[in-house]
């Protein structure tokens, strides 16, 4: 179900979550972007406006095959956002962040394999990390839909992440509790020790549990 009916709740809701991420310490400047789907295609930050500065009216409609029009560019990762929208039908709002800790981990060009069970956030036992390509590419793009997998987060190699989901409040959510993983990951790396992962078993069990959790209908 599209999460928004109204054209202007959703520029609206673009620009709010712009601002969110800045507060969180997720973004600085014009990092980062966001889009909500909306009709035959979605709404996405203008390119390089700081969260700030942002107004529902600069947010740019974009339809599938990245056309557009306006006085408004559009983020230069549109790509990324539209290839997620096209493949992933049950995408309905994207967010991209340059946190510290991601940055951090996709600098090694690590993922972040199930050392807790969070990691199934993402709806599996790892966040993986696309290789390397320019920002705005194409290149960039396949890469991530490749890491992404079945997924709906994934890390980019030596820039940060891209993550998706069913509404926009829980896309945000979910790149902060990204950034908390990869925190925590090298944390315990630093030890000297790699942690101790959760076996496949124990992860499939935590992913049918998160199915039916907090309110909703159990899936036990
Ligand atoms: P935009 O300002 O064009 O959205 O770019 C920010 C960014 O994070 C590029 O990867
Ligand atoms: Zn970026």
């Amino acid at each position: 179900m599209t999460e928004f009916v109204l054209e202007s709740k959703a520029r609206h809701a673009v620009c709010k979550a712009m601002r969110e991420l800045k507060r969180l310490g997720l973004n600085r400047g014009a990092e980062g972007n966001v889009s909500v789907r909306f009709r035959d295609g979605f709404l996405i930050s203008p390119s390089g406006v700081v969260a700030e500065d942002m107004s529902p009216d600069q947010v740019v409609f974009m339809d599938m095959d990245g056309a557009w029009s306006g006085a408004w560019k559009p983020s230069s990762e549109w790509r990324m956002h539209r290839d997620i929208y096209k493949n992933r039908p049950e995408a309905e709002a994207v967010v991209h962040t340059h946190s510290d800790h991601v940055i951090a981990l996709a600098s090694l060009r690590q993922p972040i394999p199930p050392f807790h069970y969070m990691v199934a956030v993402a709806g599996g036992d790892i966040i993986d990390c696309a290789p390397y390509a320019t920002f705005g590419t194409e290149e960039l793009s396949r890469n991530m839909l490749k890491a992404l997998g079945p997924r709906k987060a994934a890390m980019l190699a030596n820039h940060g992440l891209i993550c998706f989901d069913e509404t926009l409040e829980k896309a945000v959510l979910m790149a902060q509790q990204i950034e908390s993983l990869a925190k925590q990951y090298l944390l315990a790396k630093s030890t000297g020790e790699e942690p101790k992962r959760l076996t496949e078993a124990e992860m499939a069990e935590v992913l049918k549990k998160f199915a039916g959790y907090g309110q909703q209908e159990a899936a036990e």
